[in-house]
């Protein structure tokens, strides 16, 4: 079966956290849902952390 998993295209701005779906709108938000390949959200992406502490200071 091929997976095509979608992701919001507003992620980081409406989410904390990349809202992934089958559908073609994100559930939570209803913003277009791209396609998650190249992913946006990479774990091992080195600017990541960087962002991550962005958005930590930025609730401080
Ligand atoms: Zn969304």
């Amino acid at each position: 079966m091929k997976a095509d998993i979608r992701v919001c295209g507003s992620w980081e701005r409406a989410h904390d956290r990349p809202v992934y779906t089958l559908d073609e709108t994100c559930p939570e938000c209803g913003a277009e849902a791209v396609n998650s390949a190249p992913a946006p959200f990479d774990p091992a992406d080195p600017y990541g952390e960087y962002r991550r502490a962005l958005k930590r200071r930025e609730r401080e």
